[in-house]
């Protein structure tokens, strides 16, 4: 391969950097350019951190899940709960996926763990051209080639040139923007509020993963391996809320002890706000430029599906652009990855996170016992439960996928 093979790769986020490893390890230059620096890349908002078994099998090829797995929780069990009685609805074992997976559970590793190993095998790597503080501000592209237009960490201008260039700059993409490609859906109006906790709540019966429904203030409870454990609740809002109001001590309080009152109350660790879109792009792929993770799709973090669907799409996209360069197959194949990807992303990713939602907070009562019941018979058939699991868990996105032509 020559220098004109290069891939040049937007953002070290999960998906830009399980991208360059999948490249580079099979031979492939990578320039992989990310806007924040040493010096605070690690310090991001808490966002993703369920890993599911489809995406572990990936991080394991590339290197990663041997890495992530001492940092996080393995985790077989996911829980439904009912708020107003304090009931579990019912228990998935993801070990009824013991014959589809070599991983049979979810692995609970944030995000920012993922960045911090996958950018120390980046950079270990002679293959890529890792420049943090280094900002991509716009891209040109002809027939044979692509130049990324950035500013160094001096505030210089330069220009970088490659063969393709992937988009993995999250949801607010410049490259998606320039190609003038739509990003069809809807924003939620209200916006979610995460509050981290150190206590530990399988003392009341709760799993480290929990859906908690209710049709006013539905809830999220996850576990996150410390020092210290760490738990996270994500709570609805109304729109009307003030952020400042919201994120007072006092009401971080009372929303906690609203879900499960405590003596003494609770050590908050942490919050923040944020707002949930549903969204997918027209296209993933114009000529040279092509989009992954967030840059092509957003949703709701309810399901775990977005940074998980978007390390697909970086194993998907890596695996067509080896041949590519390797002369095997067409650029062609490009359009075959829009194509899987962006079945995944509105019959899978999208289609599950709302309606995963909507069971969550859905208000008549007697939907809410129709769903509930529902929820329990498929936990408690074994091969219902699979079927639930295999879709849950994206395995039956990807071979639906690998079905597409
Ligand atoms: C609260 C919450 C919980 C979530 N939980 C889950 C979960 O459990 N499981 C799951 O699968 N998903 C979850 N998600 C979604 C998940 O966080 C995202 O889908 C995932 O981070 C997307 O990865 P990415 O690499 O595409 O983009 P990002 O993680 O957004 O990374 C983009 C990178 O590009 C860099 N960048 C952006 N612009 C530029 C530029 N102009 N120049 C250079 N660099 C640039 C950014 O600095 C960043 O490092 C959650 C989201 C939220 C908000």
């Amino acid at each position: 391969m020559t220098k004109s093979d290069r891939i040049i790769v937007i953002g070290a986020g999960p998906v830009g950097l399980c991208l360059s490893l999948a490249l580079a390890q099979e031979g492939v230059e990578v320039c992989l350019i990310e806007a924040l620096g040493d010096d605070n890349i690690l310090e991001q908002v808490p966002r993703a951190g369920t890993n599911h078994p489809a995406t572990l099998e990936m991080l394991d090829r590339i290197g990663l899940y041997e890495k992530l797995e001492p940092r996080g929780i393995v985790a077989p069990l996911l829980h439904y709960w009912e708020r107003s009685d304090n009931q579990r609805i019912a228990e998935f074992d993801h070990r009824h996926l013991k014959d589809d997976t070599r991983f049979p559970y979810v692995l609970q590793c944030e995000r920012i763990k993922i960045v911090e190993e996958a950018l120390a095998l980046a950079r270990a790597h002679p293959l890529i051209d890792v420049r943090l503080s280094t900002t991509f501000t716009g891209f040109a592209q002809t027939a044979d080639c692509v130049s990324a237009h950035v500013t160094d960490p001096a505030g210089e201008p330069e220009t970088i040139t490659g063969a393709y260039l992937v988009s993995g700059e999250g949801a607010r993409s410049i490259v998606r923007r320039d190609l003038g490609i739509e990003f069809e859906g809807f924003t939620y109006s209200d916006r979610t509020l995460n509050i981290e906790v150190a206590y530990d709540f399988r003392r009341h019966g709760y799993t480290e993963r929990n859906y908690i429904s209710d049709p006013d203030e539905w809830s999220n409870l996850f576990h996150w391996k410390g020092p210290p454990d760490r738990w996270r609740v994500h709570f609805p809002t109304a729109p009307e809320d003030e952020p400042e109001d919201l994120q007072r001590p006092e009401a971080l309080q009372a929303r906690l002890q609203g879900f499960l009152p405590k003596q003494g109350g609770y050590d908050i660790v942490g919050s923040n706000l944020y707002t949930v879109h549903q969204r997918v792009a027209t296209r993933f792929r114009i000529g040279r430029a092509i989009l992954a993770g967030d840059s092509a799709h957003v949703n709701s973090p309810i399901g775990a599906m977005g940074m998980n669907s978007g390390i697909h799409d970086a194993i998907n996209l890596a695996d067509k652009l080896i041949k590519i360069l390797r002369k095997e197959v067409g650029d062609e194949v490009l359009d075959r990855y829009e194509r899987q990807r962006r079945h995944v992303a509105l019959q899978h990713t999208q289609a599950e996170t709302i309606r995963n939602k909507r069971v969550l907070a859905e208000k008549d009562p007697a939907v809410r016992r129709k769903n509930h019941e529902q929820l329990r018979r498929t936990a408690e058939d074994p091969k219902l439960a699979r079927a639930f699991l295999l879709r849950s868990s994206l395995i039956e996105s990807l071979r639906e996928a690998a079905q597409i032509a």
